[in-house]
């Protein structure tokens, strides 16, 4: 690996997916496991079959905000997260 600077560009989908699991899923008290190993699981299960959308940091927040208002988008993040969710509770990586 060449070492890099870091990128100014940021994922949106990163907080967007990581806000709806801890509203629909974590406060929901669903889930059959809350330790961090399985968040994390959930988490990047999810975020690998979501499209990224990338934008530059400083314009992130506004993005962020004007995409999380999209029912499409958010539909589309919910049925991921729970299919993800589904995989992890069969097959926990943690202890
Ligand atoms: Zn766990």
């Amino acid at each position: 690996m060449i070492p890099s600077r870091e990128l100014p560009v940021l994922n949106v989908m990163e907080p967007i997916v990581s806000h709806m699991f801890e509203d629909h899923f974590e406060k929901a008290g669903i889930l059959k496991c809350g330790c961090e190993k399985c968040r994390v699981d959930v988490l990047s299960l999810t975020l690998n079959r979501v499209p990224p959308r990338y934008t530059s940091t400083q314009a992130g927040e506004a993005f962020v905000k004007a995409l999380y208002q999209d029912s499409q988008l958010q539909s589309d993040i919910l049925r991921e997260l729970a299919k993800a969710v589904q995989v992890i509770e069969e097959h926990p990586n943690h202890s």
